[in-house]
């Protein structure tokens, strides 16, 4: 079953058409990368499904629900996180405090005044905080100020702000962007083993090596149109792929 459906999506610039008639279907459970090269309008995409941007014209649908007109925050409880290209994290406060935070933000009203003060709801999120952060192999720097980290390890407690969430829908805008070739295989390895919950995830990525260790299918865009779908294998091999974006 798809669980996000786009519907002939378009979104013009100032007279540039950043999105052309995008069409895309990600099936639930799957690994669905988003390649092609810069200025392809990838990252557009992705800001209209996290309502970041509003499509001019088509329909973007999640689990059922027309995502379209909704704030970032409606789109985010309804179950859809995602990791920025540049991450976005409270670089003042400590990692555990930062994956408190968006727990906090998709809870209701009521169970934020009360965790706020109730020492057993603090402790239950605490408790989250500190298993998807030992996930992501940062258990060490629980206590660290989260400014001082790594840029690798900056991305991973992105990962771990999202995780936290449980949401059903991940969207990656180049994970290992600026990583080392090391820290760029642990993130693979991290994604792979988040894979194994089930999350549907939808991956921006300039590395090959990453698109081909990770995806179950590729979408390959160029000036603001899907120009090929399919399994790795078959746009591996794809002439349009390789004229577009492997340079032949
Ligand atoms: P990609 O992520 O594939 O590199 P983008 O989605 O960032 O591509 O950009 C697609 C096109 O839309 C580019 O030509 C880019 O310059 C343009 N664009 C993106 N965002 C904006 C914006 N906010 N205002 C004007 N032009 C934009
Ligand atoms: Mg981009």
């Amino acid at each position: 079953m798809a669980i996000l459906r786009v519907n002939t999506v378009n979104k013009s610039f100032r007279g540039l058409r950043a999105l052309d008639d995008v069409n895309l279907e990600v099936e639930e459970g799957t690994v669905h990368a988003i390649i092609g090269p810069n200025g392809a309008g990838k990252s557009t995409l992705l800001n209209c499904f996290v309502g970041r941007l509003t499509p001019d014209t088509g329909s973007v649908v999640f689990g059922g629900q027309s995502l379209v007109g909704l704030s970032p925050h409606e789109i985010n409880q309804a179950g859809v996180a995602r990791v920025f290209q540049t991450p976005e994290i409270f670089g003042d406060l400590s990692l555990i405090e930062n994956v408190m935070i968006p727990t906090f933000a998709r809870r209701d009203g009521a169970f934020r005044v009360n965790a706020w003060s109730r020492a057993d709801a603090q402790a239950e999120v605490r408790e989250k905080a500190e298993h998807v952060l030992a996930e992501m192999g940062l258990a060490d720097q629980r206590d660290a100020v989260a400014a001082t980290l790594s840029r690798g390890d900056k991305r991973r407690l992105e990962l771990a702000m999202c995780l936290v969430q449980d949401p059903r829908l991940l969207l990656l805008d180049e994970p290992t962007a600026g990583m080392s070739r090391a820290d760029t295989n642990r993130t693979i390895e991290l994604l792979q083993r988040i894979g194994e919950r089930g999350i549907t995830k939808i991956i921006i990525e300039h590395d090959m090596h990453v698109v081909f260790s990770l995806a179950d299918r590729i979408s390959v865009m160029a000036q603001g149109s899907v120009i090929a779908e399919g399994e790795p294998d078959a746009i591996k091999n794809d002439p349009r792929v390789r004229e577009a974006y492997l340079g032949g």
